[in-house]
């Protein structure tokens, strides 16, 4: 989703001279093969948006995974990155990478100030060595090496998988079949309370092309859009997007994990940065996507 929102963008600022590899072309969690990518390719600039990523469920179920595949792919681009003398490499974080209980709006200075929380601490610890990685290269090599930290993100070409998806892909497709079926009834994960920013793909896009010009420190920058809502009101909004008007259940037996999710967007935005796509419109867009490319090949 990230990759392909990075390079719808890179392409309509027409950038030509882009190396772009699918997962099926090269395999980022062994070295010998990123190894001689980076050797034959020799990039100038790296972003680095490829990451095992799945929803509270697959994180809470897969920590071996979260945490194997990317230290593997984390590991293997960035010391390639660096051994192939790129000039510059943006390295993609998540917010979960702040602590349960950090006070909102989370500030870049929360990382590592307290406990994580447990249902995604395998991918957030991946994601903090990363961090550590590109901040050790950066103060011992002097690579410019930066790290940015997304809020969750939504988009066309998110994962719609209702087991491993993030709670917006979840929700249309469920909203949608409910529809679909006629069901009088929706069931959501949790108790709904807790509250989540979402930004869209094409934002984050945005942001990553401005952080790739303007900024050069190995200190994490958060990206987000400042705003946060309940899943509850995200549940119903989507239900409103999709036309599904039946109940919302939920279930007390998945969990919320952490309470809030805010990003403090003060250093993004201190950089002329503002998110474009407001939340509605975004979902109606993602919606949109969902039944051209995916409700079409797996009927409800
Ligand atoms: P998180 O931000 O790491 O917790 O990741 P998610 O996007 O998977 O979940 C966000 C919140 O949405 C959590 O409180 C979930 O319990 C809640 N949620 C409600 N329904 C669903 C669902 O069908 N799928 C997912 N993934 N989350 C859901």
């Amino acid at each position: 989703m990230v990759g392909s929102a990075l390079i719808r963008r890179l392409k309509s600022e027409g950038f030509a001279d882009l190396i772009v590899r699918d997962r099926s072309e090269l395999d980022l969690r062994e070295e010998f093969a990123v190894t001689k990518f980076f050797t034959e390719e020799k990039p100038t600039v790296v972003i680095l948006a490829a990451a095992k990523v799945g929803g509270i469920k697959a994180n809470n179920d897969f920590p071996v995974e979260f945490l194997l595949d990317n230290l593997r792919i984390q590991n293997n681009v960035i010391h390639a990155a660096y051994a192939n003398g790129a000039r510059k490499l943006l390295f993609l974080g998540s917010s979960c990478i702040y602590p349960k209980f950090a006070s909102q709006p989370i500030p870049e200075t929360a990382l590592l100030s307290g406990l994580l929380e447990p249902t995604n601490e395998a991918y957030a610890v991946a994601k903090i060595t990363g961090i550590k990685l590109c901040q050790a290269y950066a103060r011992e090599y002097g690579a410019n090496f930066i790290s940015a930290m997304p809020t969750n993100l939504y988009g066309p070409h998110d994962n719609f998988d209702l087991e491993t998806s993030h709670v917006v892909a979840a929700l249309l497709r469920k909203a949608h079949e409910a529809k679909t079926r006629k069901d009088r009834e929706l069931i959501v994960w949790g108790s709904g309370k807790p509250r989540r920013e979402f930004l869209h793909v094409d934002d984050l896009a945005s942001a990553c092309l401005l952080l790739l010009e303007k900024y050069d420190s190995s200190e994490v920058i958060n990206i987000g859009c400042g705003e946060d809502i309940s899943i509850r009101e995200l549940a119903q909004l989507i239900c409103d997007v999709v036309g599904f008007d039946g109940e919302l259940v939920w279930d007390p037996t998945k969990p919320d994990g952490v309470p809030r999710k805010l990003l403090d967007v003060t250093k993004v935005s201190a950089l002329g940065w503002r998110p474009s796509i407001p939340l509605r419109q975004g979902i109606v867009q993602t919606y949109n996507w969902f039944l051209k490319n995916v409700a079409r090949s797996t009927p409800a």
